[in-house]
């Protein structure tokens, strides 16, 4: 047991950007990881490797989360090696972005399935996994849910409808699964991340005129980085946070503030 008093976590998309940071953190911590991965099968065994040299333990697992029986194979596969899981973080995420009368019902579908199906389908097995939990001093919470969400759960974006209303869901789906399972003992919140610098927005931050652009909508006037929300990550699974469910916080650098206002408007 480490010193956040967690054992076993599972954190999907883990192979780039913030769920990498994520597991890494969670690794640093001596925890057992699960990096889970849909293709970057390269990617991912190196963020194991790295994690198994610096005091962790960690496994890559191959699963598509917008599948059920890849779900499934996941977390089999997860206690078959450490036979219980402590914290899912739920971080694999895509946009498919068009405008709204050009957008497919596949475009729609395919970012519904992955932001918000695979995380259905993830968290109900963690939740029959944190059953099995044993309470420590009847306190503490046997098992911990984090949803990787985004500043989009709330703010509008124009152009990325199908992206937007997945992480609009997901905001309601934190908050009546907090409710539901609080009585057994089991936590969920959500981390709503701003602009953090990964492959899913490079085309943005890497181009000078595009990135000046988005620094206007940050009031704290610096693109955020995947270790801002891992570190927000590991206090949420944390003891300390023990009393925290239901629960969004905004990795934001002010961007949910109304930045438009800071001159009168
Ligand atoms: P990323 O593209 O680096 O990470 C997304 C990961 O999800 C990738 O590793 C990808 O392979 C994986 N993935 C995609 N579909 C999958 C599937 N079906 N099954 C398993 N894995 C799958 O980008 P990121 O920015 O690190 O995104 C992580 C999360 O953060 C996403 O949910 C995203 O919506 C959210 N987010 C990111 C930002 C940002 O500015 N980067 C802002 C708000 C929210």
């Amino acid at each position: 047991m480490n010193q956040l008093n967690f054992k076993t976590v599972v954190v999907t998309g883990a192979s780039s950007g913030i769920g990498k940071a994520i597991a890494l953190a969670f690794g640093k911590q001596g925890a057992n990881v699960v990096v889970n991965y849909r293709n970057s099968e390269k990617e991912a065994f190196e963020v194991a490797e790295l994690i198994n040299k610096n005091g962790g333990n960690a496994i890559a697992i191959k699963a598509d989360v917008s599948k059920e029986d890849e779900v499934l194979h996941l977390f089999n596969q997860a206690i078959k090696k450490y036979n219980s899981i402590d914290v899912l973080v739920c971080n694999a995420g895509i946009q498919k972005d068009n405008s709204f009368s050009e957008m497919s019902l596949e475009e729609w579908q395919k970012v519904f399935d992955v932001n918000l199906t695979g995380y259905f389908l993830c968290a109900r097995q963690a939740i029959k996994e944190f059953s099995r939990n044993q309470t420590t001093g009847n306190k503490k919470a046997i098992g911990n849910i984090i949803f990787v969400s985004s500043v989009h759960d709330i703010i509008p974006w124009a152009g990325h409808v199908n992206y937007a209303a997945s992480k609009g869901g997901v905001l309601m789906l934190m908050k009546s699964l907090a409710l539901e399972v609080a009585p057994q003992k089991i936590r969920v919140n959500a981390i709503s991340p701003g602009a953090i610098k990964t492959n899913i927005n490079k085309e943005v931050w890497q181009d000078e005129e595009q990135a000046k652009k988005l620094l206007k909508l940050i009031p704290y006037q610096r693109i955020g980085e995947p270790e801002d929300v891992s570190e927000v990550a590991l206090w949420l699974a944390s003891d300390a946070s023990d009393y925290v469910t239901g629960t969004t916080i905004y990795v934001d650098g002010g961007m949910t503030l109304y930045p438009g206002f800071v001159d009168n408007g």
